[in-house]
């Protein structure tokens, strides 16, 4: 049987993502957070195995709602973020529009479900090119549009001016989603509080980069009537009853998560600096768990420091060749560093450019 002329077309263009486990010391190539939660497998001792999880989550659903000050019913819980991004684009189909370089699961699952997809290139700060958005919008009408900010892989947030234009120009054409997975670890406040003046824009948040990414899960804030009907697609028991009770447990404790956080920016910030004395690196600023640099040599660097036992993401065709790397402990930078520094030393390319 020849299975390929069974795949539809859209599927059987598509790559699957690539989430390859490779063996390393380090690893700061997914924004994970390096702290995890012990408290986790106290709340799940009390989990009954025979039986369903809440279907409607509700517990945990209460806790997020009172923490952004909206109601349960404005809440969705979804097998991480990337479970609401399929639920979305399932109830409200394509086209879908999004700025380029971003999180790559936009495109993927658009293509999936054989809608449509539009991409934007960024600008050259890799901020919203709103003139480029805003024809694209007019001209693609998109009934979806998704902006991570702060954006992966870049870490910087979009002006907020430039989001707020967006969301004003589509309040009667299409829904525009801010994908705040990294938010916690901004200066900024983020789009919550704006969730009231505006029906077409929804929220996604994540537990999964704050110390939570075994657990898989994920919140879409929004409109009480846009989250029912994308619940009405959502799959009944989406969220296993292991991981409502880890999560409730551990969003008890608001201090140790926000220690945490604390903890990341602040080793963000030694890590830019260190980053930006050495010669042939260049740093972006971050706004995130994580800082993508350019380097001369992309593919030889990242090979490097995986031979020093460091894995990072190599984020091909971003801006020249760039890696990106997560804040890991202490440690884990300072090896990190290290390694850097030692390939760039031995590194032929680095040489010739210092030689002219
Ligand atoms: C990591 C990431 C997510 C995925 O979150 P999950 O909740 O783990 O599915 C969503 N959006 C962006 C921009 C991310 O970088």
């Amino acid at each position: 049987m020849n299975v390929k002329r069974f795949v539809k077309p859209n599927v059987y263009s598509l790559q699957a993502y690539q989430a390859k486990d490779i063996p390393c010391r380090v690893k700061l190539d997914a924004n994970e957070s390096p702290y995890g939660f012990m408290d986790a497998y106290k709340a799940v001792r009390s989990v009954r195995t025979n039986r369903y999880p809440d279907p409607a989550a509700q517990t945990l659903k209460n806790s997020v709602s009172k923490e952004a000050g909206m109601k349960p019913g404005n809440i969705l819980q979804g097998n991480g973020s990337d479970e609401l991004i399929y639920y979305l684009i399932t109830t409200f189909g394509g086209p879908v529009l999004y700025p380029v370089p971003t999180f790559s699961m936009y495109g993927i699952i658009t293509q999936a479900l054989g809608e449509k997809k539009v991409e934007v290139p960024l600008d050259k700060d890799f901020d919203l090119d709103e003139k480029g958005m805003l024809m694209e919008i007019r001209r693609k009408k998109p009934r979806l549009i998704f902006l991570s900010s702060p954006n992966n892989p870049t870490g910087n947030c979009f002006s907020s001016q430039t989001i707020l234009k967006i969301i004003e120009s589509t309040s009667s054409t299409s829904l525009v989603i801010v994908d705040e997975a990294y938010q916690p670890f901004a200066s900024s406040k983020g789009f919550i509080p704006m969730l009231g003046d505006y029906k077409n824009l929804l929220i996604m948040r994540t537990l999964s980069k704050m110390g939570l990414a075994g657990l898989r899960v994920g919140f879409l804030i929004a409109d009480e009537e846009v989250i029912g009907h994308v619940n009405k697609v959502r799959l009944p028991f989406n969220l296993n009853a292991l991981s409502q009770a880890a999560a409730i447990e551990i969003l008890k404790d608001k201090k140790a998560l926000k220690k945490n956080i604390r903890l990341i920016v602040s080793e963000r910030g030694k890590l830019f600096s260190e980053l930006s004395k050495i010669a042939g690196i260049t740093p972006y600023p971050s706004e995130a768990n994580f800082i993508l640099f350019g380097v001369e040599d992309a593919d030889g660097v990242f090979n490097g420091l995986l031979k020093n036992g460091v894995l990072v993401r190599n984020m091909k065709g971003v801006g020249g060749g760039c890696l990106r790397v997560t804040v890991g402990t202490p440690d884990e930078n300072r090896i990190f560093i290290r390694a850097l520094k030692l390939i760039l030393k031995n590194s032929p390319l680095v040489k010739a450019d210092k030689g002219g």
